[in-house]
C-alpha cells in the first residue's frame, strides 16, 4: 500500500475573498495530479470562493472546524454537511487552537470528525502534546490518549496531523528525530485503534512551523506522510516551495 504524500495549508483567521482568489488562481495552475495531494483550508467565509476557483483541478478545498450534529440550535456553528454542498472535501478536526481556546476535548473532537466523515468528508485529525507534557516525558502517552478519538473513523477518510503544541506559531519545529518518533508511535496506536493494513496506508502529516527551509528534512522521514502548515502557507510561494520539497509517494510499512 502507497500513501500520497498531502500537504495542507491552515489559513486560520486569515485572508479575503482577493487574496483568495489571487492565491489559488497561482496555485492551480502549478499543482498537478502526480505530486503531493494538495488542500487548502481558509475561514468558512472564503468556503465559497475558494471552491468556485478550485473546481476542477488538483487543489481540494477544506475547512477548519465542522459541528458534530447535521443541524439545529447551535449559534455560529456550521454543520458538515453544509460543507459539503459547498464542495469542501477536507475538514480539520482537533487542532489545538480549538482545544486551548474554544474547549475542544478528544470526545467533542472526535464526533466533528465522526459527523464530517458520515457527510462524506475527509478529516485531518490533529493531536500533539504541549511543552510541559514532553518536559515531563508524557509526549507518547499524550499522543496515545488522543488518538483514542480516531476510534471508528473510516481510516480510508482520514489523515493524522502530529502538532506538537509548542512548534505550532513558534518557530520551533522538531526535529527530524522528535517527529519519525512521534509517528512511528501513532502509526502504532493507528493499527490497535484501526487495523494494522488501515494504518499502513495513513497519511500522518507533520505540523509546528513547517517552513521551505525545514520541509524537506521532516518529509524525508519515514513515516512523514505531508504537512499541515500554518503560517508559512499565507504565502503562495512559501506554501508552493513546502509542496515542491514533498518526495514522491512513498511506500506503506508493510511492503
Ligand atoms: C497549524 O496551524 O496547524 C500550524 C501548524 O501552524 P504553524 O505552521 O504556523 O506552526
Amino acid at each position: 500500500m502507497s500513501r500520497r504524500p498531502l500537504i495542507a495549508a491552515n489559513w486560520k483567521m486569515h485572508g479575503t475573498v482577493a487574496s483568495v482568489q489571487a492565491y489559488l488562481e497561482a496555485l492551480v495552475e502549478r499543482v498537478a495530479g502526480s505530486g503531493p495531494e494538495v488542500v487548502v483550508c481558509p475561514p468558512f467565509t472564503l468556503l465559497p470562493a475558494a471552491v468556485l476557483i478550485a473546481t476542477g483541478s488538483e487543489v481540494a478545498i477544506g475547512a477548519q472546524n465542522c459541528h458534530w450534529e447535521d443541524a439545529g440550535a447551535f449559534t455560529g456553528e456550521v454543520a458538515p454537511a453544509m460543507l459539503a454542498e459547498l464542495g469542501v472535501r477536507w475538514v480539520i478536526a482537533g487542532h489545538s487552537e480549538r482545544r486551548q481556546y474554544f474547549g475542544e476535548s478528544d470526545a467533542t473532537a472526535g464526533a466533528r470528525a465522526r459527523a464530517a466523515q458520515r457527510a462524506g468528508l475527509d478529516v485531518i485529525f490533529c493531536v500533539g502534546e504541549t511543552l510541559e507534557q514532553r518536559e515531563a516525558g508524557e509526549t507518547l502517552a499524550v499522543l496515545e490518549r488522543q488518538s483514542t478519538a480516531i476510534d471508528g473513523l473510516d481510516p480510508a477518510h482520514l489523515a493524522l496531523a502530529y502538532e506538537p503544541i509548542w512548534a505550532i506559531g513558534t518557530g520551533k519545529t522538531a526535529t527530524a528525530t522528535q517527529a519519525q518518533e512521534a509517528h512511528a508511535a501513532l502509526r502504532r496506536r493507528a493499527g490497535e485503534m484501526l487495523g494494522e493494513s488501515a494504518s499502513a496506508g495513513l497519511r500522518i502529516l507533520y505540523g509546528g512551523s513547517v517552513k521551505p527551509d525545514n520541509a524537506a528534512q521532516l518529509l524525508g522521514e519515514r513515516d512523514v506522510d505531508g504537512a499541515l502548515v500554518g503560517g508559512a502557507s499565507l504565502d503562495a510561494e512559501g506554501f508552493w516551495a513546502i509542496i515542491h520539497a514533498a518526495p514522491g509517494e512513498r511506500r506503506g510499512a508493510e511492503e
